[in-house]
């Protein structure tokens, strides 16, 4: 019978060469393999496939509306439809992001990154015309923008196809595509934790017919509340086998769950090491993802900056305090790093700053 370091050598090369890992050999890594072991394998395949540098961009998030259809037992973020300022609730528009970008003014940004609630007064003919107004006024600026579940309700909204949603998105200025919306693929914790929103196999069919149409995407998951380490698994195969088909996805973001302000509190969240862990077996089963993203704004900078050693090349972005999200549930209160704090905070951890846009082409300046 193979020893555990003569199976592990076997995975490796596996890895290394491309290959597709099955779910037992998956499993194997997340759950048998020590840490050191598995971090310094994940290091390895990030330096072969990105070498030293690590990536950035100049951006801010908007989020239009925290108003939201769904319930996510996780969500912090939420509020009932109609909510006003004084309960924390918001409502806006195109013409509220312009004002916002009057302190951003050309050559400062590079992309916007547009997600939030999903709003029953919402539906595809606004997302054409939201998108065409930023389009009009900030040419320059990539827009990425909804998740695959705003995605999904424009479209169910407007009685049209995701194919014929996002073709008419992509026409209004569309770029690219976040990669939220996904949690956990596996339908018994989705259905428990998730609100009633667009299952897995929709948020692939939406990622599907973007790469299908040429807009890039990138692939979440949120890990650390009630998922098994099978799930985990799972969840990762899944995007591996769309990537295989498609090649669409540019970047996946594990996002660790946070457990302030939302009805899963009671949860403890996972170790340091438990968090290195899923970065790692991240980098390895996701050996044909070429960028694993660290969003510091989820952990805050220091910890964010670890997790480069785990696979990570990637460290999202400038922000200026501009989402909401990841403070409303425990993160960092008021995002914000400059360029040069983010070129010194890459370089501190021996690594190469490089700024990229939002399609991870170098950016020379
Ligand atoms: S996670 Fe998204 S879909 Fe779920 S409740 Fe929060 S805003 Fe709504």
């Amino acid at each position: 019978m193979e020893n555990g370091s003569g199976r592990l050598q076997k995975l490796e090369s596996r890895v290394f060469s491309g290959e597709r890992l099955g779910e037992e050999e998956a499993l194997f890594l997340a759950t048998e393999v020590p840490t050191p072991l598995l971090v310094d394998m994940a290091d390895r395949l990030r330096r072969e496939l990105n070498g030293d540098r690590v990536f950035y961009n100049r951006n801010i998030h908007f989020e239009p509306t925290n108003q939201c259809l769904y319930d996510c037992l996780f969500c912090a973020f939420r509020r009932d439809v109609g909510t006003g300022p004084e309960k924390g609730g918001w409502l806006l528009g195109a013409d509220d992001l312009l004002r916002r970008l009057e302190a951003f003014p050309k050559g400062t940004l590079t992309e916007l990154h547009i997600t939030g609630g999903v709003h029953p007064g919402r539906n595809l003919e606004w997302a054409e015309s939201f998108l065409r107004t930023l389009r009009a006024a900030r040419p320059e600026l990539h827009l990425k923008a909804f998740t695959a579940v705003e995605i999904d309700y424009f479209a169910r909204s407007s009685r049209t196809t995701v194919e014929e949603a996002l073709a008419r998105l992509k026409e209004a200025g569309l770029g690219s595509l976040p990669g939220g919306g996904a949690e956990i693929f596996a339908p018994e914790v989705r259905r428990r934790i998730a609100g009633g929103k667009a299952p897995a196999q929709r948020w692939i069919e939406v990622h599907r017919a973007a790469h299908r149409i040429g807009l890039p995407t990138n692939a979440t998951m949120l890990y650390g509340h009630v998922e098994s380490a099978a799930q985990r698994v799972d969840h990762l195969l899944r995007l591996r086998d769309l990537q295989e088909e498609t090649g669409g996805f540019q970047a996946f973001v594990p996002l660790r769950y946070r457990n302030g302000n939302n009805r899963l509190s009671a949860l403890p969240e996972i170790s340091a090491d438990e968090e290195r862990r899923v970065f790692a077996l991240s980098r390895l089963v996701l050996n044909n993802v070429r960028h694993l993203k660290v969003y510091w704004v989820m952990s805050g900078m220091e910890r964010a900056l670890g997790l480069l050693r785990c696979g990570g090349d990637d460290l999202d972005g400038t922000i200026n305090d501009s989402t909401r999200i990841y403070s409303m549930a425990g993160g960092q209160e008021h995002p914000c790093c400059d360029e040069k704090g983010m070129r010194l905070a890459i370089e501190a951890a021996g690594r190469v700053p490089c700024e990229r846009d939002s399609l991870y082409r170098v950016l020379e300046r």
